[in-house]
């Protein structure tokens, strides 16, 4: 029989789900605010909705000689002393305080609100403190422990819900404790929570309730209750995720009109018989097929379009908006930076040179009069083929007839910019991508698109050789870019953005560039120099001069990182190269070896390398493919965090993990298949139902108007 760990408290008043998060004791106007600001909290769900890290198992505190760098996040009793004050600054200081148990000492460590903690402070009091140590010039200290009196009220709890916390949520109270106690009280007085999955399917897979589990995920009574509210959230989270792309893609089968794209007219084959500058790779021509199957189908297309760096994706995008005007419409095409939209535009019109298509670029830069004449011929239908930005997002870009949207880099972009576009006239969609996903995910993630993929790279391409090298190998890597310079080819080099301050990570690039130009002195050795700082006029003409040739040297911020296109290239050298992801390191050097010359990618590091960096380098280091790649880097960024795919919109998973929790992801997968495959309107099921109302706006995009 499941328990709940929590009593229940008929003393604070009930609280419904939707209620507002200000009238749960504890909270009050000031705390509302910034749990709003900080966490999205606003209601009392939302509050349960915020799921601890972890628990503190409180039958089993830690003693200070008994802590490792494997410890993690500890609870420790003790008494502290010594307290001292450093002046680090104006305005700023260091506080530490020795803090005792009954088997050693530890320093306890403040840089923000030490006023506060030192009123706080008293010696002779028995503490419970928690936090993260380290091991730092011969002891152990933990940075901004939490705090409290031992032995308070709430003590009766074996495990202590530990719960991500902000510098400003701090400020007003509310440490990891007393949001715990927030947590604690609500799960005292919440009402029931209504279930929200089929009870057949609760049954079927012997999972917790809604309500149960919602309630255990911060209160368990015991390792096992957690493991089970842990799996049921999980399952819930993956299943609804399943039902929102499996829904949303059989209705798109069945009803969602599109466009048809009937002809292929003299556009498309006048570029293809005159103008394309080399033959299509098998993996191309493919592709366009099934693109063009798509775009005559009836139905809209959704179409994903992974490639990795090299593998041609722009090519296949101009045939495909060529379709367009051959059969009356417009196409538009997203680019995630200015440069890249630009270089677009370049080569979209150097290979339709001498052919009827007009084409036109729209980005942030471009004079607020001329946009105004763009805008006009884009919505007269003069313009063929649009290119730009986020630029293109505005309500006042509206089109004749827009037919299809091509979206590249689509990792840059989020789903409702994807809506925002589909918006304009409900037109066919591709997103292009070269950030490399495992097979398996990305079905998961782009569960609601149809999927090509080019698995082939144009023919003579080698792979880039990467090598690894630190400080004392520097003068004979800038030996070898002067070889490849003196015989015509370029080179870039890259910094990271390492400071929060983009003044600072500006003069490690002028560091570097000093440094670079005194090893290759002007005027024989010309250097362009790339970096957030300029306007979008500066980059691209900078981009210009090293594209045309008129630059060696390339120096610049990851700016440079998406999509740019400079053949001649041969050479990235990318500094500090241990503070770059996987894919991302995997991004740059997708910038050489685009020509069929052989080509370098030299990672710089300093000496000593965290085990992760070491795995990264090493991999980058031993292979060239994206797929595997992806792999490694999924596995490095270790359980949990799928941070980049998260932010980037693509997965707002709250609990769930696609990599560790595969089998869920498949259990999920076939239960919503088998549901829809019964009930496909899911007449029998008004939970799911009432689910698909709320998430329609998500995907409204993909369905018909
Ligand atoms: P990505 O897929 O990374 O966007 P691009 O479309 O920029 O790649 O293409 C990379 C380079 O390969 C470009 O210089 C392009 O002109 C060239 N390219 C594309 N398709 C072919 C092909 N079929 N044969 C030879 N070169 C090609
Ligand atoms: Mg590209």
């Amino acid at each position: 029989m499941w328990q709940s760990a929590v009593r229940w408290n008929e003393n604070d008043c009930l609280m419904q789900p939707s209620d507002d998060i200000v009238y749960l004791k504890g909270v009050g106007p000031s705390r509302a605010k910034v749990l709003a600001a900080e966490l999205d909290i606003h209601t009392a769900a939302d509050l349960l909705q915020h799921f601890p890290f972890r628990h503190i198992d409180r039958s089993s505190m830690t003693t200070i000689n008994t802590l490792s760098e494997e410890s993690g996040y500890v609870a420790l009793q003790g008494t502290v002393s010594n307290m001292s004050v450093i002046s680090t600054g104006r305005f700023r200081e260091r506080l530490t305080v020795d803090f005792s148990d009954n088997t050693g000492v530890l320093q306890l460590v403040w840089f923000q609100g030490t006023k506060w903690v030192r009123e706080k402070l008293k010696p002779g009091v028995k503490y419970t403190i928690m936090g993260k140590p380290s091991f730092y010039n011969g002891t152990w200290q933990i940075t901004h422990p939490e705090l409290e009196v031992a032995n308070s009220a709430d003590i009766e709890l074996k495990y202590l819900p530990v719960y991500n916390t902000t510098e400003k949520m701090k400020r007003v109270g509310l440490g990891t404790r007393a949001m715990a106690r927030l947590t604690e009280t609500l799960c005292g007085c919440i009402t029931p929570l209504d279930e929200n999955l089929p009870p057949d399917v609760v049954d079927q897979f012997h999972l917790l309730s809604h309500h149960q589990a919602m309630i255990a995920i911060h209160y368990p009574q015991s390792q096992q209750q957690l493991e089970s509210a842990r799996l049921r959230l999980k399952f819930e989270e993956l299943f609804f995720l399943q039902l929102d792309h499996q829904y949303s893609h059989l209705y798109r089968n069945q009803a969602a009109a599109g466009y048809v794209f009937r002809s292929v007219g003299d556009c498309f084959n006048r570029f293809y018989k005159e103008k394309i500058p080399f033959p299509l790779t098998g993996a191309q021509k493919r592709v366009i097929r099934e693109i063009r199957e798509d775009m005559r189908s009836g139905r809209q297309m959704n179409r994903l379009l992974q490639g990795d760096v090299g593998s041609g994706k722009t090519l296949v995008a101009l045939m495909s908006m060529l379709l367009a005007p051959d059969n009356g419409y417009q196409a538009c095409l997203m680019a995630p930076t200015e440069i890249l939209a630009t270089q677009h535009y370049q080569t979209f019109c150097r290979m339709l040179d001498g052919l009827p298509v007009k084409v036109e670029l729209l980005i942030g830069s471009v004079k607020a009069s001329e946009k105004k004449k763009i805008k006009q011929r884009i919505a007269n239908g003069e313009t063929h083929l649009l290119i730009g930005t986020h630029a293109l997002l505005e309500d006042d870009v509206v089109f004749q007839r827009l037919g299809l949207v091509v979206i590249d880099e689509q990792h840059r972009f989020g789903v409702e910019q994807r809506a925002k576009l589909w918006a304009k006239g409900h037109p066919h969609i591709l997103v292009m991508t070269a950030t490399p996903i495992p097979r398996t995910l990305a079905m998961t993630i782009y569960g609601d698109l149809d999927c090509s993929i080019i698995d082939e790279l144009p023919p003579g391409r080698q792979p880039v050789k990467t090598v690894h090298r630190t400080e004392p190998g520097r003068p004979l890597v800038f030996h070898f870019l002067k070889q490849e310079i003196d015989a015509g080819r370029q080179v870039y080099f890259v910094y990271p953005l390492i400071h929060e301050s983009e003044k600072m990570d500006l003069k490690d690039l002028e560091d570097g560039l000093e440094m670079i130009q005194s090893y290759f002195p002007r005027p024989q050795y010309q250097t362009s120099m790339v970096h957030g700082q300029l306007t979008a006029e500066e980059k691209a003409s900078e981009m210009q001069r090293f594209k045309e040739g008129k630059t060696h040297i390339m120096v610049a911020t990851t700016v440079i990182e998406v999509g740019v296109d400079v053949p001649n290239a041969t050479v990235m050298v990318i500094e500090n190269a241990e503070r770059f992801g996987l894919s991302q390191l995997h991004q740059l050097r997708g910038r050489v070896g685009r020509g069929g010359k052989q080509s370098y990618c030299i990672l710089m590091t300093k000496d000593q390398l965290s085990s992760t960096s070491r795995e990264r380098i090493r991999t980058m280091c031993s292979t060239t493919d994206g797929f595997k790649i992806a792999e490694a880097d999924l596995k490095l960024r270790g359980p949990g965090d799928m941070q980049g795919l998260q932010q980037s919109g693509m997965l707002e998973l709250k609990i769930a993990s696609i990599v560790d929790d595969e089998p869920l992801v498949g259990a999920t997968r076939d239960s919503v298949r088998r549901l829809l495959d019964s009930d496909p309107s899911l007449s029998n099921y008004p939970i799911l139902q009432r689910h698909l109302e709320q998430s329609k706006n998500k995907f409204l995009w993909s369905k018909i108007s």
